[in-house]
């Protein structure tokens, strides 16, 4: 390819709204360009490198028996009913209607119109196990469309969907989709490490995301060094504290004039956070109800737990209002699980604890003392955020923490989809038995943007060279000379001859300018015809070092050839 007809459009500055280096990288290099948040063209290079990582993805999904089809991102509502997640997925989904006024949505993930095709097209066990996936659009109306293709709201993902006819079925179907997500990413060139994780509004018991290590991750992972326990944070539990059976001492409401948060109260009382526990009050509105959530005064709440505790949904869960606090007989900065009307889940280790300081529900006054089951009562489940020091549920060690950009995860489903949407096979005995399912899902278009996080310096993008837009890059100083112009076309001619991707910068442009844009764009390697051009010799450049060596043109092209032969 020659520079000239490439549509390159480096810039010189991101825009403004491009916070992280990976993002202002792709729009700088020109791989990327918006019209509107979270929305995004693929321009050439984009593009060459996407088809790249989607391929990696593809042969890798075929290794492990997947078989590939393509549906349509536009699916009718009725799929969604059947499911029971029309309204459950909430303002996340995006849907539209036609002229008829008939309503559909535009696919966030497609479990709904897999298990439709599996079970108008599987009948029989014999059929069993199959592992569809696609590689195709999704779209979901984040609330927070940010960091470029990270989070968007159109995105590629690589998804798929396994139907066993039973659990050890699934158990091998996952295990398959563990190793070869594993090998996937090993091979993009990720750092990345697999998590226990939460299975959101995805549903089903037991799940994997795979995080790419990162700094400006948005996942937190809790891990152990000890013995490899490594969770997300809304997942990860930890070894609860042992009973405190100390005595139970008298009960005592004190005034705690203007004194609301925890900080302030246990200044104004004189006790550690510890010893205080916080109650906060939610609004439901998935089932319409106030939930009150109570956790030790210095942790935070998992609303993800307490979700899961309560049957509501991280979507439908908002803190209450002022007056819906006062309709339980409670007062904003006051609250407390004593007497307060409504569901409440507390968390174990406020359970563990003795003689807590807990709100009085009652404007500026607390209550001393307080204990669980003698003074308040509740569901007893965990409901706090895991923190670094906190203890390994495994093995007891103290946990660390890192972030990471969640680039994949994998659930079982079992029958959650399968049953009310009747995807059934006949056993031999002629019964209807619903399909045992799973997903794995892998953010294609997000899982590019993590490689250039990874893999970035001051100068621009370092890619990997099996998904690099191009392996080299032949740059004349000057195109005009004559014997660098026939120096340049030759070795373009022999890389390209040998499979070699290759662009020849014919451009008129100032040799600075030409080094800059492809070290911006990140291309592997550089092949500089200069003065020494009459002698057959070049200089060669790594991008990854930035080490520059004079070599013979024939070495030069031997280096690529040999690097580009051995990509996996
Ligand atoms: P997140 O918690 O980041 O919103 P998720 O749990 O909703 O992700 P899944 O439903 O499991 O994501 O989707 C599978 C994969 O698709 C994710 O692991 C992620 O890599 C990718 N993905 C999800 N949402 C987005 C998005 N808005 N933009 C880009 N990629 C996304
Ligand atoms: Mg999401």
């Amino acid at each position: 390819m020659k520079a000239s007809n490439m549509l390159l459009a480096t810039l010189k500055e991101a825009p403004n709204e491009a916070k992280i280096a990976s993002h202002i990288l792709l729009l700088r290099a020109g791989m990327i360009k918006n019209e509107v948040a979270g929305i995004y063209n693929y321009l050439p290079l984009g593009l060459r490198v996407l088809t790249k990582v989607e391929n990696i993805i593809r042969e890798e999904m075929d290794n492990f028996g997947g078989i590939e089809i393509r549906c349509s991102a536009i699916q009718p509502k009725e799929l969604w009913v059947e499911s029971g997640r029309w309204v459950k997925y909430g303002p996340e989904l995006m849907r539209l209607e036609d002229r008829h006024k008939r309503e559909f949505c535009l696919g966030p993930t497609h479990e709904e119109v897999f298990t439709s095709i599996v079970r108008d097209l599987v009948k029989s066990s014999k059929q069993l196990p199959i592992l569809p996936y696609q590689i195709q659009t999704k779209y979901r109306d984040e609330l927070r469309p940010r960091f470029g293709l990270m989070r968007g709201r159109e995105f590629i993902m690589k998804d798929a969907y396994s139907f066993d006819k039973d659990e050890a079925g699934l158990e091998k179907s996952y295990q398959k989709m563990y190793d070869c997500y594993s090998k996937i990413f090993t091979r993009l060139g990720l750092h990345f490490q697999a998590v226990l994780a939460d299975t959101g509004n995805i549903g089903g018991n037991g799940s994997h995301q795979f995080m790419a290590l990162s700094d400006i991750g948005e996942s937190e992972i809790m891990y152990c060094d000890n013995c490899g326990y490594a969770a997300d944070v809304e997942k990860a539990s930890i070894k609860e504290m042992e009973k405190d059976n100390s005595e139970m001492l008298e009960l005592k409401e004190v005034e705690t004039l203007n004194q609301r948060t925890i900080e302030e109260v246990s200044k104004f009382l004189n006790v550690d956070p510890k010893k205080t526990a916080k109650t906060i009050i939610y609004h439901d509105y998935l089932n319409n109800k106030l939930i009150a959530a109570v956790v030790r005064g210095d942790r935070e709440i998992n609303e993800i737990k307490l979700c899961n505790e309560s049957g509501s949904n991280e979507n439908y869960l908002e803190l209450a209002k002022d007056e819906e606090i006062l309709s339980l007989g409670s007062v904003h900065g006051f609250c407390g699980p004593k007497g307060l009307k409504c569901d409440i889940y507390i968390d174990v280790e406020v359970a563990n604890s003795k003689n807590l300081v807990i709100g009085a529900n009652k404007l500026n006054y607390h209550l001393l003392n307080a204990n669980y089951s003698r003074d308040f009562d509740g569901k007893v489940c965990d409901l706090k955020k895991a923190e670094k020091g906190d203890l390994c549920p495994v093995c007891g060690k103290p946990l660390n923490q890192e972030r990471g950009i969640e680039v994949g995860q994998i659930f079982k489903l079992q029958t959650k989809y399968s049953e009310p949407m009747k995807c059934v096979y006949v056993s031999e005995k002629g019964e209807n038995i619903p399909m045992v399912m799973g997903c794995y899902g892998i953010g294609v278009t997000r899982t590019l943007q993590s490689i250039v996080e990874q893999y970035h310096d001051d100068f621009g993008i370092k890619w990997p060279l099996n998904v690099a837009p191009y392996h080299a890059v032949i740059v004349p100083i000057n195109y005009k000379d004559d014997t660098q112009r026939a120096l340049a076309e030759k070795i373009y001619d022999e890389l390209k001859k040998k499979h070699v991707e290759v662009v020849l910068d014919d451009r008129d442009e100032r040799p600075g300018f030409k080094f800059k844009d492809w070290e911006l764009i990140g291309i592997p390697y550089m092949i500089i015809c200069g003065k020494r051009a009459n002698e057959d010799i070049v200089e060669f450049k790594v991008r990854e070092t930035l080490e520059k060596t004079e070599l013979s043109s024939t070495d030069a092209i031997k280096n690529v050839v040999d690097a580009v032969s051995n990509i996996e």
